[in-house]
């Protein structure tokens, strides 16, 4: 322990570890469980074309999209077409011309061929494409040749194909005549996820990620970096639109949201490898676009998953393996003298995507316990060894998993990133939400958020805490949005909530969680003026702001039943007149009224306007906390909820 408490830096702790026979012994195996099996598979697709037999199709894609998964690369092509049969008869044509052309790339029985071509042709009719669809039909005439039907029914198939394509030609002759007709509603329109592109118009050119009206400052010390405001930020604002710089699916989702963009899938899509079974994605281009990155993870997933490991510790090892091993080592010498801090610049400014960016958070490894460091060191090294059993390191850095053959240089280097991410993901993790709604109801009384899987956003999180905040988040796939929740002046502080939050929990316990888990003290407003509960602000007393102003800053306790209305400031001695802030009150209670009718009426984003003026309003007369003004804060959360990650269920 003494020597190891003597290293300093993370590449020699690894190497440290690595030379004790013990470290081997934590297991690398991998559960069978999420291995492809062509028996599950078959099994499954046997059940599911017994309910596409009785017309349940429902129940039928459900059981082809397991088997989906399951399947070995040799038997996808026919499950495919089979779920491409059940989407075509819900009139899914979208999906099931996807799953038709992915079993033709994938290989389907060449004597099958016209089956799944005519589908093809059916599904680009059904959307209306109807030269490709023409073009389809023909192939599917074409691919009789192979067939090994019989000549009646090759006959006739290629009478039904011929009739289609010349009522088809007849009907492209009379389009090309008259008006587009309006297209019809589809079901497909209601199962198709939200595709937003979502940018901040007017960035900060130092921090792309933030709007111009945050700025970022760096004050040293206990406070560190942290957000101000350059303007006034009214209540709603768009503050913060940032993409992770990795991010991670909860393993309980790993089959019903997107491995990707962890949407919510419909009929899942099974990795581009041949081994695991145990993600999907919900279309083929976030299979494509994660399949790189798959590649090194695909033999370490199961391992992972079957271990469980928290979330925390495959996020360490994806933002590592999620860039090839020559990229991250040509970054060496840069990291160790910068630290992954820089000066940041109009030519170099800070994104999060870059790796940089993402080795400057926050680790406090030099305030760590050597117990602390050993027990990290041993997580950091176990991965290190998993991801030796895939493809991502070059051959010749690549030494066998023995304690007798010495690591290499590379190897160290990845296993020492692998134990610096483990080390910053500790403080600057954040959860990813889905909002869950009721089918049945309307309302969002029953909505609730849930934790669906876990990213870094190395620019929100220069963000300081208050149980007080200033934003809100929610996300749009695994893109997180920030927006303000109350009226932030110019030069004022914008922070975040870390968890404990003062309407909820007592300020003892506040601080607890924040020590043990940040490891500071908080000291934010609601802290340092001990805010009561929201149950227990006294709602006789109001709170009027000094007409004086900042300058001032005083806040005036006056009885609501009071028959004064000019107040003497105890600070400055100037008058204020609370007449105006009575009016706020109740011009406020009014909208408070409307916006829940509006949220009983499911008129989430009506409602999210009233609250976000009340907001407003109280905000110009009236000092926090006030127990309405946070219940309002509450509306507006559940309200913007619904502009992210949300499904019914
Ligand atoms: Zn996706
Ligand atoms: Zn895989
Ligand atoms: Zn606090
Ligand atoms: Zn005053």
């Amino acid at each position: 322990m003494k020597r190891f408490a003597a290293l300093n830096n993370s590449s020699d702790r690894i190497g440290f570890l690595l030379r004790y026979p013990e470290a081997y012994n934590l297991s690398l195996d991998t559960d069978n469980q999420v291995l492809k099996s062509s028996e599950k598979a078959r099994q499954l697709k046997d059940i599911g074309n017994k309910y596409f037999g009785r017309g349940e199709f429902r129940k039928a894609l459900e059981l082809y999209s397991n088997a989906v998964l399951m399947a070995p690369r040799e038997e996808l092509g026919v499950i495919l077409a089979n779920r491409s049969a059940t989407l075509y008869y819900l009139e899914l044509h979208k999906y099931a011309l996807i799953d038709a052309e992915e079993a033709i790339r994938v290989g389907y029985p060449k004597e099958l061929f016209y089956k799944i071509q005519e589908r093809r042709a059916k599904c680009l009719l059904g959307l209306k494409k109807h030269a490709e669809a023409m073009a389809a039909f023909r192939n599917a005439l074409k691919a009789l040749d192979d067939t090994k039907l019989c000549v009646e029914k090759k006959q006739k198939f290629e009478s039904n194909i011929r009739i289609m394509l010349a009522v088809m030609e007849r009907g492209n002759q009379i389009a090309q005549k008259t008006t587009k007709l309006p297209q019809k509603k589809s079901l497909e329109k209601s199962v198709e996820p939200k595709k937003l592109t979502l940018k901040i118009e007017d960035c900060n050119p130092l921090y792309p990620a933030c709007s111009k009206a945050v700025e970022i400052r760096d004050d040293g010390g206990d406070i560190g970096r942290h957000a101000v405001a350059t303007k006034n930020i009214e209540p709603g604002e768009i503050l913060v639109i940032e993409k992770p710089h990795c991010a991670l699916l909860l393993a309980e989702y790993r089959l019903t949201h997107c491995h990707f963009c962890l949407a919510r899938i419909f009929a899942p899509l099974p990795a581009a490898c041949n081994i695991c079974c145990c993600v999907a994605y919900c279309s083929l281009r976030c299979r494509d676009a994660d399949a790189k990155v798959h590649q090194n993870e695909c033999v370490l997933l199961p391992t992972l998953w079957s271990s469980n490991t928290s979330i925390t510790c495959f996020l360490a090892l994806r933002a590592v393996t999620q860039r090839p091993f020559d990229e991250l080592i040509q970054l060496k010498d840069k990291l160790k003298t910068s630290k992954g801090r820089f000066d940041v610049t109009v030519h170099k400014p800070h994104r999060g995507q870059d790796f940089e960016a993402f080795y400057g958070m926050i680790t406090h490894e030099n305030e760590r316990t050597t117990k602390d460091l050993f027990h990290r060191t041993y997580i950091a090294m176990w991965l290190l060894r998993l991801l030796k059993k895939g493809p991502y390191f070059p051959e010749n850095v690549k030494t066998p998993d023995t304690v007798e053959a010495k690591p290499s240089e590379g190897e160290l280097y990845i296993g020492g990133l692998i134990l610096h991410s483990l080390m910053l993901l500790q403080f600057n993790a954040h959860e990813i939400s889905e909002l869950t709604m009721s089918r049945s109801d309307k309302t969002l009384s029953k909505a609730k958020s849930i934790f669906i899987g876990g990213g870094l956003y190395p620019t929100v999180s220069l963000f300081n805490h208050s149980c007080n905040p200033g934003i809100i988040r929610y996300f749009v796939g695994t893109t997180m949005v920030v927006r303000a929740i109350r009226s932030i002046a110019p030069g004022e502080e914008i922070s975040e909530n870390y968890g404990p939050i003062f309407t909820r929990s007592p300020e003892v316990e506040r601080k607890r969680i924040l020590r043990w888990q940040y490891w500071f003290d908080c000291r934010c407003e609601a802290c340092s003026a001990h805010w009561p509960l929201l149950d227990e602000i006294d709602p006789t007393m109001l709170r009027f702001k000094c007409d004086t102003g900042p300058a001032c800053g005083n806040v005036l306790l006056i009885r609501s039943d009071t028959n004064e209305f000019m107040v003497k400031c105890s600070k400055c001695g100037n008058n204020t007149n609370i007449l105006k802030g009575l009016k706020a009150l109740q011009d406020t209670d009014v909208l408070f009224k409307s916006a829940s009718r509006y949220l009983e009426e499911g008129k989430n984003l009506d409602a999210l306007k009233a609250y976000l003026e009340i907001l407003k309003i109280l905000d110009d007369t009236l000092a926090l906390p006030i127990r309405d003004y946070h219940l309002c804060q509450q509306g507006v959360r559940l309200c913007m909820l619904t502009l992210g990650n949300s499904a019914y269920i």
